[in-house]
């Protein structure tokens, strides 16, 4: 059979949602390419999808449901396989069973971004309203920053991603796309040929992202509210506030110059850790290019008052008027662009409100019955779980170990591999990968909506997640349309019941762009809060309950776990560029790139430990320990320990991973993980690897 080339969609964790261009031969593909045609890919993808085919046709892909006869926690050695209809209706016995005695609210599907596709990811929740099982407060990811740009600009969504290229500034500030995001480089990089842009990277240590910057700053983890402060209070003192746009576009400025007085370049630099001059330097180059923008990664926001930093930041273009340009604003994400209507996907017609609502980040507690979170429900006896990784991704891992070696939970897990989670449970199904099934996918980083259709038969005996929630819905008794329809029909009315094109009339290159106007799209036509303002005063009350402790201007919120002098290190948990959370940690490349787990830690504190480049070294703080190779880097400040992943478990010497150390705390004020918030002790390793 000839090669030929097929469209697809990225569907990984990441906002670009590629447009890619996929080699087919024989039932197998081989190099993934970006599609030049689409104007915010162009081209180009992350290394890791353009290698897709080793995770495609990896060794250990699930080709078989399975029933676990042995230990949690083993593997494939642990289970037998069974046919899709034993394993269905032992899923579905098992779920009626808990339900009869507990209440449907003892069931917990469970499920996160393992693919952003509508219907593959988000279907689960069809399931859960249509049996009235618990809910999930979905926070592990966007939760503090969606309410950060919320309390500001009161809409998800920007500036469109291609208008980088018409930027004289760029500030990517918490976010690293060199390693995370290709395509935000690539729109760089022509502003950067075309215009002589300048870009600033602010993040707590010198990433990929960084070494390209023509200016680098590296606050303390948790501090960036205080620098933006800082830079609008130059702003304003400087003379670089537009007042004239301040007094058409946003509701106080009067009272944020006056709440901005005492929070000076001094101020902040005893907060942040950065010198004044190079936060004074940073507010001129900002406060004298109009055509700034700046790009919000998700960093910042994993911290207790991670809404407050992002909404801090969000305020400055809003103080220069930087909005009004092309090139200019800011951009957090574009996921709220496309109004889709969800209820078919969803079952949003099926959804009682009055059953609980349970936080994905603090599955730990939950599972061990933390009555915090479970009140005077049910205890979660029975775990549905597609598309996440939880054994090695949620916080405070050592609950989430102890949670899942319950006696009386029972698992199901859904997935491409046999991940830690999946080793734990009672029954695993094989996934389809996005190149095997159909999906309808937004994107975060710019306003195409794409469909990706299947390019491949599924592996082995493989289904996808619909297949998977319509016969477990079948045998559950569980009524909805969206249940008698496939993937392409759910898709297909989706996008009429919300005003676009069906499947048969969608355009034949596979997305649409949504772009709106340049007024609508740089809020010259009215910020989404009901005046149509930027909002200086935040309404944090209208946001989360946890509200008493943010304050209305933007400010530095002296929330976060800031050590002591028995844990003086903070610990930031950072992405690789080579593993995607847990998808790609077991791709032979990714691990070649990786190496091992490892803390770059300063070169001082390392010779104060008495420790050289490459020794072991224990990380710990009151949830446990974990031993790591420390690298010499002085890309940071001395009280910061980066340990780039997400590692499995089984690559810690002592078996499991970094988030054993990160904390389940909700951040404010309506929860949200808090990876980047950790105080840690360092140590010298004992004994022998
Ligand atoms: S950059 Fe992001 S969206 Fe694009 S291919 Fe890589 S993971 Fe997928």
């Amino acid at each position: 059979m000839p090669l030929d080339i097929v469209r697809s969609v990225c569907p990984h964790d990441c906002p670009s949602a590629c447009a890619l261009e996929v080699e087919r031969i024989d039932g197998r593909i081989g190099r993934v390419r970006g599609a030049a045609s689409q104007a915010y890919t162009r081209g180009v993808v992350c290394a890791k999808v353009a290698r897709y085919a080793e995770r495609q046709h990896h060794p250990a892909r699930l080709s078989r449901p399975l029933r676990r006869v042995g230990e949690k926690g083993i593997g494939e050695a642990a289970f037998e396989p069974i046919s899709w209809d034993a394993a269905l209706d032992e899923v579905a016995e098992q779920l009626t069973r808990v339900a009869q005695r507990h209440g449907s609210e003892t069931v917990w599907p469970y499920y996160y971004a393992g693919t952003m596709g509508l219907v593959q990811r988000d279907g689960m929740n069809r399931l859960r309203h249509a049996m009235r099982y618990s809910r999930e407060h979905l926070s592990i990811c966007s939760m503090l920053s969606d309410a950060g740009w919320f309390a500001g600009v009161g809409a998800k969504r920007g500036v469109d991603g291609r208008e980088i290229a018409k930027s004289d500034l760029i500030v990517v500030w918490g976010g690293n796309p060199a390693s995370t995001q290709v395509n935000v480089m690539t729109h760089i990089a022509i502003a950067r040929k075309e215009r002589g842009a300048k870009l600033v990277v602010v993040d707590p240590y010198r990433t990929a992202t960084a070494e390209q910057a023509d200016i680098h700053l590296a606050p303390l983890p948790g501090t960036d509210g205080a620098l933006a402060c800082a830079v609008m209070h130059v702003l304003f003192e400087e003379g670089y506030a537009d007042r004239d746009y301040m007094a058409r576009h946003t509701d106080d400025p009067k009272a944020l110059e006056a709440h901005l007085e005492a929070r000076d370049p001094a101020w902040a630099a005893r907060i942040t850790g950065l010198s004044e001059d190079e936060i004074l330097g940073f507010a001129r180059l900002y406060g004298r290019t109009k055509r700034s923008y700046i790009r919000l990664g998700y960093g910042f926001s994993r911290s207790r008052n991670g809404a407050a930093q992002l909404f801090a930041v969000s305020c400055l273009p809003a103080v220069t008027g930087a909005w009004a340009y092309e090139g200019g604003g800011a951009l957090y994400s574009n996921l709220g662009l496309v109004p889709l209507d969800l209820a078919l996907i969803e079952g949003l017609d099926m959804l009682d409100p009055t059953t609980r609502i349970l936080d994905q980040s603090r599955i730990g507690p939950v599972l061990t019955g933390d009555r915090r979170d479970i009140g005077d429900g049910p205890p979660v006896t029975a775990l549905f779980i597609q598309n996440t990784n939880p054994l090695v991704v949620a916080p405070e891992s050592g609950l989430v170990h102890r949670g899942f070696a319950r006696a009386d939970l029972f698992v199901c897990v859904h997935e491409q591999f046999m991940t830690e989670t999946a080793a734990m449970a009672d029954i695993v199904l094989p996934a389809t990968t996005f190149l095997e099934h159909d999906d309808l996918y937004p994107a975060g980083a710019h306003s195409y909506l794409q469909i990706g259709r299947a390019v491949l038969p599924p592996h082995g005996e493989c289904r996808s997640n619909h297949e998977v929630i319509r016969g477990l819905a079948e045998r559950l008794g569980a009524q909805h349309p969206g249940f008698a329809m496939d993937a392409v029909e759910l898709i297909d009315q989706t996008l009429q019941i919300s005003g676009f094109p069906g499947v048969e009339n969608f355009p034949e290159e596979g997305w649409i762009d949504c772009c709106p106007s340049f007024e609508n799209s740089h809020f010259l036509d009215g910020f989404a809060h009901a005046d149509g303002k930027f909002h200086f005063r935040a309404d944090w009350r209208a946001i989360g309950q946890e509200h008493s402790q943010l304050p209305a201007f933007p400010d530095h919120v002296a929330v976060i776990d800031d050590g002591d002098p028995d844990r003086p290190f903070r610990l930031v948990a950072a992405p690789s560029r080579s593993f995607l959370n847990t998808s790609f940690n077991n791709t032979p490349s990714s691990i070649a790139r990786e190496g091992r787990p490892t803390a770059l830690v300063h070169p001082l504190a390392l010779a104060e430990l008495g420790l050289g480049d490459g020794a072991r070294v224990r990380i710990g703080n009151q949830r446990g320990s974990v031993v790591v190779h420390a690298r010499a880097f002085d890309g940071l400040q001395k009280r910061v320990v980066i340990v780039e992943g997400l590692w499995p478990n089984h690559a810690f010497e002592e078996g499991i991973g970094i988030n054993l150390l990160t904390s389940a705390d909700p951040g404010l004020p309506r929860g949200g993980a808090v990876f980047h918030d950790t105080s840690v002790w360092l140590s010298p390793c004992e004994g022998q690897a």
